[in-house]
């Protein structure tokens, strides 16, 4: 490619030889001309070659690193597939075919996300740069992977700022409702259309097996369940009783038939429609496993400190109520609130409750959700297995 190279100013070319994807306003000496969402070749201010970036000038993350070296960027984002791909293969078999498949800068692709729901593939495209290399990216992934449909949901607040608008619909194969995935053996119905992020939350897969290796003989709740993930694999270990507490509607029908269709009679199991904090504030059922998994409370940075109100109040309920001697899974998943402001606001919340609460373990989002360890930002899910006497 000969093309005209965006220039850094002195010393900002340090964080992208640490294959650090992005490149803020603030580190550009100069630009030639160029359409937004156009690749273009990154210079150091010495004008050593650092690799290629898109780059749009409406964004405060002006551009992203696609390749660090003389890669050609279309070659580099083959290659990135491929390596994503190999990365999935080494972990799973046939026991489970849904997972992420591609995670934006986790797997070097910047704005790019790809779920895999067993021969459906749903993307999500986070900025005009990787929107002006769909096609390219589709072609790639028809030819690696043949899948029957694929669907795009991108509905992200980052598409805006790109001076994108958010889009939901079939772009590839037959038209897609309810896709029936297996997870550890488990089989669960994702409703593609309209539901929450791509349709599962994969990212917690690893937690799923966990609480199926804890739950014989316990009381559970689910809270926050959506479409019951949780509820199903504590059924699986012999869980006496699993209730399961969501304020969609939608999930919660979900969250039944998932149960139904891996055999379990949910006779014995509640499901409420209904909101977590009042569930909880409630006379409830001595629990002695409680899984908090609630949306993200902080979706900007702004938003913290409320955030932060939010889940000390929802850890202090749940372990006011917890029996003695049990368990609490608890989760945040603000990007916003790290992962030690969280431990101390669970801590916060034990000495609130007046109970005496061991930390047995820390969790993270699942495997397939890999982060470059040059590029914190994408790690975002942080957990704690709570032990209360
Ligand atoms: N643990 C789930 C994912 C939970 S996602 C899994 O493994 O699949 C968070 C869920 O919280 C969503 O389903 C959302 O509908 C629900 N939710 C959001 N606010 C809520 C509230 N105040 N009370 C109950 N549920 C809520």
């Amino acid at each position: 490619m000969n093309l005209p190279s965006v220039i850094l100013k002195k010393g900002k070319e340090r964080a992208i030889k640490n294959c650090h994807h992005w490149i803020f306003s603030g580190a550009v000496e100069s630009m030639p001309s160029f359409e937004n969402g156009g690749v273009l070749p990154v210079r150091s201010a010495e004008g050593e070659f650092l690799g290629y970036a898109y780059f749009n000038t409406n964004s405060s993350i002006v551009g992203r690193m696609l390749s660090f070296d003389e890669t050609p960027p279309e070659k580099a984002i083959e290659e990135s597939i491929e390596s994503a791909l190999a990365l999935r293969r080494v972990f799973f078999d046939e026991s489970t075919n849904a997972y992420r498949l591609i995670n934006a800068e986790g797997d070097r692709l910047p704005g790019l996300i790809v779920d895999r729901y067993d021969d459906v593939l749903v993307i999500q495209v986070a900025t005009l740069g990787m929107e002006k290399l769909k096609r390219f990216v589709i072609e790639i992934l028809l030819k690696k992977f043949s899948p029957r449909a694929i669907y795009e949901k991108s509905i992200l607040p980052s598409r805006r700022e790109d001076g994108l608008d958010d889009f939901e619909g079939l772009i590839w194969g037959e038209p897609v409702e309810t896709v029936e995935i297996m997870e550890h053996g488990l089989r669960f119905l994702v409703e593609i259309p309209g539901s929450q992020k791509t349709g599962f939350f994969l990212d917690q897969r690893e937690m799923r097996r966990f609480v199926g290796s804890l739950a014989e003989g316990r009381k559970v709740l689910n809270a926050f369940s959506y479409t019951g993930a949780f509820s199903v694999y504590a059924r699986r270990a012999g869980a006496v009783l699993v209730d399961s507490v969501d304020t969609s509607e939608r999930a919660i029908e979900l969250a039944k038939k998932n149960l139904y269709l891996n055999g379990f009679d949910a006779g014995e199991d509640r499901f409420y429609v209904q909101d977590v904090f009042d569930y909880l504030r409630r006379e409830t059922p001595a629990y002695d496993f409680i899984i908090l998994d609630p949306p993200a409370f902080a979706k900007k940075k702004v938003d913290v400190i409320q955030a932060c109100r939010g889940y000390k109040d929802i850890n202090r309920l749940a372990i006011k109520r917890a029996a003695p001697g049990s368990f609490l899974l608890t989760f945040s998943c603000s990007f916003f609130v790290a992962e030690d402001l969280f431990q101390k606001v669970i801590f916060e919340a034990a000495r609130e409750a007046s109970r005496r609460v061991r930390s047995m373990q820390r969790h993270h989002q699942a495997f397939d959700h890999p982060v470059n360890i040059f590029h914190p930002e994408s790690a975002y899910l942080k957990g704690f297995l709570l032990y209360i006497d």
